[in-house]
């Protein structure tokens, strides 16, 4: 048995040590603050009243149908796959809470999203209730804005320039994007408290502009978001 405890040893001990020389260096206090900025973006982001819900049911309504808006614009969780597109950072990230964290997301096997889908999605962090990764997403889907949201933020006068392609939220409060480096993905770059300080005060600002329009009429402007972008294309005969 001890004999069969040390052929185990040696076999796990390699693997870890693999493993933590190929994570990247992570901080801390660099997560703490990713959190932070985190949480404040989901303030954000729950102002757009049920357009992530609406977006993706329309998608899984048009894969059904056939019935076709632009790919392009369906629900990025479906025809996206940000897990393993961004694997290194990402699992370094989440196995320091949790060295199972992959392995416990689960979709059951009849659920639509389960499907083939255009793109190299549905990501396998998508579950039946949303996104199954509570805390440190990929950076992608903590801050990036899609068009609909951006249509949203133009109706209200919060942004001017184009809105048919994704915009990241630091080309909209005009600051330096520090996330990457707070997720250790660019070693070089220091951030410190006073940016971070910086960054939250713009969010908190912004977030602020948007939540003083009243709720009927972001709804309003998520519905025709969801109009705009999302009608089925006509089909040459
Ligand atoms: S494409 Fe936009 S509206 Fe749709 S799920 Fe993604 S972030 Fe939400
Ligand atoms: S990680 Fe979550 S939010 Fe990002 S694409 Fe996957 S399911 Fe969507």
């Amino acid at each position: 048995m001890r004999l069969f405890l040390i052929f185990l040893a040696l076999l796990i001990q390699p693997r870890e040590r693999i493993d933590a020389m190929s994570q990247p260096a992570l901080s801390s206090q660099y997560l703490r603050w990713f959190q932070e900025i985190e949480k404040s973006l989901g303030a954000l982001f729950r102002l757009f009243s049920g357009l992530c819900g609406q977006c993706y049911s329309q998608t899984m309504a048009q894969a059904v149908s056939g019935e076709r808006a632009k790919r392009g614009y369906w629900c990025c969780c479906v025809i996206d796959n940000q897990v393993h597109d961004h694997w290194t950072q990402l699992n370094a990230v989440q196995i320091r809470a949790d060295r199972q964290w992959y392995q416990k997301m689960k979709i059951p096997k009849d659920h639509p999203a389960r499907r083939r889908f255009p793109g190299n999605g549905p990501c396998p962090a998508l579950g039946p209730q949303g996104c199954q990764i509570s805390r440190c997403r990929p950076i992608t889907c903590t801050t990036q804005l899609c068009e609909k949201m951006l249509y949203v933020l133009a109706e209200a006068r919060l942004i001017s320039g184009p809105i048919d392609s994704p915009r990241q939220i630091e080309d909209i409060i005009s600051l330096p994007d520090i996330l990457p480096a707070l997720y250790g993905c660019r070693k070089n770059q220091a951030v410190t408290a006073a940016e971070v300080q910086a960054y939250l005060a713009a969010l908190a600002e912004f977030t602020a502009r948007l939540a003083r329009i009243d709720v009927k009429q972001r709804r309003l402007w998520t519905d025709r978001a969801i109009t705009r972008f999302m009608a089925p294309e006509r089909r040459p005969r």
